[in-house]
């Protein structure tokens, strides 16, 4: 089996852009910051060279596309997402307008994967030393958790699609601010959003989604319920298949 890229409509037939990227076997070729390879070294147990997975979505995360990327449980796909969505936030220079909410959300099906992924984010930003700021929401937050949770301006939000449905019809976000402010939302483990029942929950965010926000799906199969998702949430988007997908 091989990897498959599918390009958007929009560009078919235009030169490749991927066959490069693929010759890229580091994360300085692949665009990354100095901070965040950095902050890879440095990890416990140190992280060098990037998986297929990161070696393909990185550079199209960087330009702006919209991205679905399907690969195996384990080949990485956590960073595949987060190290670019860092890069654009540090670079997100406009810091004296007031941010209502949060300019990066990334939903995940479950408390413990939205913890998994909140220490990740955190310990990125901590190592890189930036003023970026992550909040996690979850399901025994009350009300007023939720405003104090959101009233830090933070720029990431790391939750399940039930606590942000929560949050906005608890006033803690705002559908305004939302259209306002949100410039990337991820959908991680995309295969189990829908049969984990949050199909309402997420439709009460992406109503409110912005044409112009970047939207990453991620997933380990390729099932119907990500197909759906694809067609609800993302534009004309990068479709990444990388062998060994499951189901
Ligand atoms: P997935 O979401 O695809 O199931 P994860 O993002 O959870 O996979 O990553 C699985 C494991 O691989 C994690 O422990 C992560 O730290 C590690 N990992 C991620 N990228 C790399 C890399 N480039 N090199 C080595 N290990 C990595
Ligand atoms: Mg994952």
């Amino acid at each position: 089996e091989e990897e498959v890229i599918e390009e958007p409509d929009a560009i078919k037939g235009q030169p490749d852009v991927e066959e490069e990227e693929d010759e890229a076997r580091t994360f300085e070729e692949l665009g990354l910051d100095p901070r965040l390879i950095r902050a890879l070294n440095k990890k416990e147990i140190s992280i060098t060279e990037p998986t297929p997975i990161q070696r393909v979505a990185i550079p199209l995360i960087l330009q702006g596309k919209d991205v679905v990327a399907r690969a195996k449980t384990g080949s990485g796909k956590t960073l595949a997402y987060l190290l670019p969505l860092l890069q654009k936030l540090f670079g997100m220079t406009d810091s004296s307008r007031k941010k209502l909410a949060p300019s990066a959300f990334i939903l995940v099906p479950s408390g413990e994967l939205c913890q998994q992924v909140f220490k990740e984010v955190s310990s990125l930003i901590d190592s890189c030393k930036v003023q970026s700021k992550a909040v996690q929401l979850t399901s025994n937050m009350l009300a007023s958790d939720l405003r104090n949770a959101l009233a830090g301006q933070p720029d990431i939000l790391v939750s399940t699609p039930s606590c942000v449905a929560k949050s906005l019809s608890a006033g803690a976000l705002k559908s305004e601010s939302i259209n306002d402010s949100l410039e990337i939302l991820v959908l991680d483990e995309a295969d189990l959003l829908l049969s984990f029942g949050y199909e309402d929950d997420l439709k009460a965010l992406t109503a409110h989604v912005p044409r112009r926000c970047q939207c990453l799906l991620m997933s380990a199969t390729s099932s119907a319920d990500v197909d759906k998702l694809k067609k609800l949430i993302l534009h004309n988007p990068y479709v990444l298949t990388l062998p060994e997908v499951e189901g």
